[in-house]
């Protein structure tokens, strides 16, 4: 089966380096506000802008590889200052500093600086590093070219906080520690170039960058933002935007599977398959678990049953609703801890989330921080409260509920990863609450059904999402008249004046 998604976009990201005999490189943390990787540490780059092919790059190998270059130089010097070019050595620092605020205020271009200041880019000063393809999951993705280059004498780097927060510079072993102890989320081209680099830096190091499939464009499938929480997306019926769900395999020596979700048969044999790659390296299956009872959840279920012949657990509703799809073989407690060997081993606190679904269940990892938030929270698209499964009020409880955790990122069922955990989850609460306020306001205004509403307050939604926007609205007001704000009479609805105020 073919992944339909869009084709990725151009973009390019380099890692700098700094002192040869003791390498250091130099990586950057994404804002939580982002849409793409919120919160995740990477290094310095960005998107392909259509100017970027009007810059001269000499001893470049194609038209295409020149403008990838302009691209990541340009990048590279918005971002953090830095500027890799011939005779650059010979140029005006504070000149420099105040054409990069022209240049991130939009008055003036890459190119007419490089004009400007005589410089000429120079494909010699960069080794290329790879080019990887951003995974199915994304809302957003990227055919990335990847380069090294050095830190040219005299320069520094500086983080003009916006869409970076901070910048380090750091030896490939320490970064690397630092996520192993959780305390990073890394793309896995990142984590692959900063692996290679700590096996040292020699004049192959573009034969080990490239040396996996992954490196030259081929789908990632190995995708482990934090040490040892694998991430595995397979196509499903989900809804749209989200084309595919996320499975979770967590732990080592012995690791669980989660949402096994594809009904697709294809879909299950590369999943089975990868398994099989983590048995072979003397890796144990332990359980599949589940966060709720949803077709694009528990699709390959069944199928990963019977390949691996390993037990289920979930919620005890989940057990009741299953049916003969396959069966559940064991219940997940609330506040349950599933506990996974290792050095410094996975701790798997189970969180009964019910909202948007009865029989929902959230899996916080203790030692990183990181939650597997199936569908309370989700990367991409718009989370669905449809009763009399779906109950708004226990929807929001539910988000308060993590958010009392000391969460770092959120693993999602659909779209990507993200760090800045509790700045989502305040966005999606806040969200809710200005719908439901809006939603309040229609009926003081006077509208009596809930089509009525929907017109009113979906006017940023297609016309198309109406039915659905209609199953929010039913949730939202039926939890205003649990609140004692709205009467249902007949079908027909009315706001009562608020006691509080
Ligand atoms: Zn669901």
């Amino acid at each position: 089966m073919t992944i339909p998604s869009a084709k990725p976009k151009d973009a390019a990201s380099v890692v700098v380096l700094r002192s040869s005999k003791d390498p250091h490189l130099y990586w950057v943390k994404r804002a939580d506000s982002l849409l793409f990787m919120p919160g995740v540490t990477a290094f310095p780059g960005g998107q392909r802008d259509s100017a970027d092919g009007e810059i001269p790059v000499l001893n470049s190998e194609s038209a295409e590889a020149a403008q990838m270059i302009a691209c990541v130089i340009r990048e590279l010097f918005e971002e953090t200052g830095i500027l890799i070019a011939q005779g650059i050595e010979h140029t005006d620092k504070e000149q420099l500093a105040s054409l990069r605020k022209e240049l991130l205020n939009g008055n003036r271009s890459f190119k007419s600086i490089l004009m400007l200041t005589g410089l000429n880019l120079d494909a010699n000063l960069l080794t290329p590093a790879g080019r990887w393809i951003t995974p199915p999951f994304a809302p957003r993705r990227f055919d990335t070219w990847f380069f090294l280059t050095w830190l040219p004498e005299g320069q520094v780097a500086e983080i003009i906080p916006g869409e970076l927060v901070k910048g380090e510079w750091i030896r490939p072993q320490q970064a690397l520690e630092h996520w192993e102890d959780g305390e990073v989320l890394l793309a896995p081209p990142t984590l692959h170039i900063i692996r290679t680099l700590a096996q040292g830096l020699d004049s192959d190091i573009t034969a080990r960058l490239t040396s996996v499939p992954e490196a030259t464009g081929s789908i990632v499938r190995r995708i482990e933002m934090h040490d040892g929480m694998l991430l595995f997306p397979v196509l499903t019926p989900t809804l749209p935007p989200a084309t595919h769900t996320n499975c979770y395999i967590i732990g080592r020596e012995e690791f669980v599977i989660i949402d096994p979700a594809s009904p697709y048969e294809e879909e299950q044999t590369h999943l089975a398959e990868f398994i099989d790659t983590l048995i072979a390296n003397g890796q144990r299956p332990r359980e599949i678990l589940l966060t709720h009872f949803h077709p694009d959840h528990v699709g390959g279920v069944a199928a990963l049953k019977r390949h691996l012949n390993i037990p289920v657990r979930a919620h005890p509703l989940t057990q009741k609703k299953v049916g003969d799809l396959f069966h559940v073989d064991g219940t997940i407690a609330d506040n349950e801890v599933i506990s996974l060997p290792g050095e410094r081993g996975w701790r798997l606190r189970s969180i009964y989330t019910p909202g948007h679904a009865q029989d929902h269940i959230c899996f916080f990892e203790e030692r990183t921080g990181a939650l597997v938030s199936g569908d309370l929270i989700v990367g991409m698209g718009t989370v669905v409260i449809d009763p009399p499964e779906g109950n708004m009020c226990d929807y929001l409880d539910s988000l308060r509920r993590v958010a009392e955790l000391p969460l770092t990122a959120i693993f999602g069922a659909h779209g990507a990863p993200m760090g800045g955990a509790h700045f989502k989850i305040q966005q999606y609460i806040s969200h809710r609450l200005l719908r439901e306020s809006n939603i309040l306001k229609a009926v003081e205004q006077g509208a009596t059904t809930i089509p009525e509403v929907v017109k009113v307050v979906y006017t940023d939604v297609p016309e198309k999402m109406h039915k659905l926007a209609e199953r929010s609205v039913l949730a939202h007001l039926e939890k205003l008249i649990q609140d004692g704000r709205v009467l249902a009479e007949q079908g027909h609805y009315k706001a009562l004046p608020s006691l509080t105020t």
